[in-house]
């Protein structure tokens, strides 16, 4: 990544501003993090996943692990949490010290449950534009691995998913280019956030985040 990226964002927090864009830029553009059940399981799982930062071989596999990722389309930065190479020497990419061609596909591990929303599928598509970009290839799909119960869930990476990813991206960006944090937007899932009493949603105004930004914009 070029020094003249200062301004990419970090991958991991599209979760975030899927879920709620308010939570995203208290993390990301304030520096708030309130620790609650699922954030602190969520992190020990990361833990466990990236201790171990290397490459290992099982077979017609390659794993890697805390693999750096960027996309200059997204403007985006951060680490895969997992990439498995699998052997493919037709639509494979070449891997370093590795004979043959590997075919990337990214697994993103997560503390709880399969959601109905879209958070965690946009934040590993994220990722599998970043390798795409990496690698000048198109990927199918990616794998989200959650941790109760114990599960892989494969994600096909649709046009829509994509469309989604680069217009949450677009927006995080206009966000941090306004230097400023979305009201909030009072709703279920603030029962579930982690940043509830810094925020103090009950106060808000109902607006969504496009006409937050038309209007700052
Ligand atoms: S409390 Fe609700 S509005 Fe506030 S940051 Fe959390 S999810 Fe967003």
């Amino acid at each position: 990544m070029n020094m003249d990226r200062e301004d990419y964002l970090q991958l991991s927090g599209i979760q975030h501003y899927a879920f709620c864009p308010r939570q995203w830029a208290l993390i990301y553009l304030e520096g708030q993090w309130e620790e609650n059940v699922l954030t602190y399981g969520g992190q020990k799982l990361h833990r466990n996943v990236n201790r171990s930062e290397f490459t290992e071989s099982r077979g017609e596999m390659i794993i890697s692990r805390s693999v750096p990722v960027f996309s200059d389309r997204l403007r985006f930065y951060g680490i895969a949490d997992m990439v498995e190479f699998i052997g493919d020497d037709v639509n494979g990419v070449t891997v370093v010290n590795k004979p043959g061609l590997w075919r990337p596909l990214p697994v993103e591990y997560k503390y709880g449950q399969s959601k109905r929303s879209s958070c965690d599928r946009v934040q590993l598509c994220a990722q599998a534009m970043c390798l795409e970009e990496t690698f000048n290839i198109d990927l199918d799909e990616g794998h989200i691995f959650y941790g109760r119960p114990r599960r892989r869930e494969v994600v096909h990476l649709s046009e829509g998913l994509r469309q989604e990813t680069m217009q949450l991206a677009e927006e995080m960006y206009k966000c941090q280019s306004l230097g400023m944090t979305p009201p909030p937007m009072y709703g279920k899932h603030c029962e579930r956030c982690s940043l509830v009493e810094a925020c103090v949603p009950s106060l808000a105004k109902r607006q969504t985040v496009s006409q937050y930004l038309d209007r700052m914009l």
